[in-house]
């Protein structure tokens, strides 16, 4: 996998924080990301949420999920997550450089 350089920062903890409702990551650079779960469900890269065009996004929100929960979350290769969704939802391949440069929504 020559274009994940290795300069890229990388997940060295990765938890469930504030009653399972925030995705905190500490990267190996230091740096902490903390996302909502209702905004990382909201944001699905998948093409099922946001299509293959701005217009056939689905437009998710995050107060569509008020009570999402992560229900597991697979390692793929060293460049993303799979995560499955507590709505049933399990097409979303989220890219580590994604949920980098996500602003922190906790
Ligand atoms: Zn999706």
């Amino acid at each position: 996998m020559q274009e994940h350089s290795s300069t890229a920062a990388f997940p060295e903890s990765l938890e469930l924080t504030d009653d399972n409702a925030v995705m905190q990551i500490t990267w190996d650079d230091g740096h902490l990301s903390r996302h909502r779960l209702d905004v990382l469900r909201a944001a699905c890269p998948c093409a099922m949420c946001q299509g293959h065009s701005p217009s056939q996004s689905l437009n998710l929100k995050p107060d569509q999920f008020p009570d999402i929960r992560m229900m597991d979350l697979a390692p793929v290769g060293r460049y993303a997550y799979h995560l499955v969704w507590s709505d049933g939802h399990d097409t979303g391949i989220y890219t580590l450089k994604m949920l980098r440069e996500m602003e922190n929504s906790a």
